[in-house]
């Protein structure tokens, strides 16, 4: 069947093809991660190329042919997050986000309810770049959830005992995600060791939407460790290394 179709998309990716097309990777809400060609002869790729920048949020028009790579015919605008984009906090974490998206979302996968959740995080953090911590966490688990791989935090991943307050416990780190209780845990490695308190933000971040992210209690060091946990099992599931999180800005500075 040969059509024109509309949609609306997050910009991943525009790469150079063979010949002078390039191709457009987008995640759009029906269809997963999408991919098209745009035309480079004449005017019409100059044209587009401004709107096809990472993170954009896109409205298309677009031809669907015999080919198993769709045509891409018009863009246009809905927001290119300016904000996000001329900070140096901003662009390493919309790469972040980008990356992970990418990572998870096949062809012809309908997601609808993670793409509007995604540019509901995405537009929050344009608008307050400061909530990248909470914000951030918030979207790690979004994704795991999103994906069917909800880290259990009311029991041991390992043996299932229930998770008690007051005890030591320490993230999974090798496969999987969660936490384990003590009696797995070799006590010359302090390392991932976690709190009650940020327990209880990764249940509560579990249970929110991103408008109710702000305002969250937790010191930088607690979100850099939380966020970097989270990373640890986001990359427990790709079984791959998600590259621009050691570029992440945590600091606080701009
Ligand atoms: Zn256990």
């Amino acid at each position: 069947m040969q059509r024109n179709l509309n949609d609306i998309g997050i910009v991943l990716n525009l790469k150079q093809a063979k010949d002078a097309n390039k191709l457009l990777f987008m995640f759009s809400p029906e269809r997963g991660k999408l991919t098209l060609n745009v035309k480079g002869a004449g005017k019409s790729l100059s044209k587009l190329a401004p709107s096809l920048d990472g993170g954009n949020i896109i409205q298309i028009s677009y031809y669907k042919g015999k080919s198993d790579i769709d045509l891409l015919l018009e863009v246009k605008l809905i927001d290119d997050l300016s904000n996000l984009k001329s900070s140096i906090r901003g662009i390493p974490l919309l790469l972040y986000l980008l990356e992970l998206i990418s990572l998870f979302i096949q062809p012809e996968m309908p997601l609808s309810s993670f793409f509007n959740e995604t540019v509901d995080v995405i537009q929050l953090l344009d608008s307050n770049i400061d909530l990248i911590p909470p914000a951030l966490a918030y979207y790690q688990l979004l994704v795991l959830n999103s994906f069917g791989y909800t880290p259990p935090l009311d029991e041991c991943a390992l043996c299932s005992r229930k998770l008690l307050a007051n005890e030591k416990r320490r993230a999974i780190t090798s496969e999987g995600v969660g936490y384990m209780c003590e009696q797995h845990m070799d006590e010359l490695d302090n390392t991932f060791l976690i709190k009650d308190n940020i327990l209880k933000v990764q249940k509560y971040l579990l249970k929110i939407t991103a408008q109710d992210i702000q305002g969250i209690a937790l010191g930088n060091d607690e979100w850099k460790l939380l966020l970097s946990i989270q990373n640890t099992w986001l990359q427990n599931i790709l079984e791959k290394k998600i590259i621009s999180f050691n570029m992440l800005n945590l600091d606080g500075s701009r």
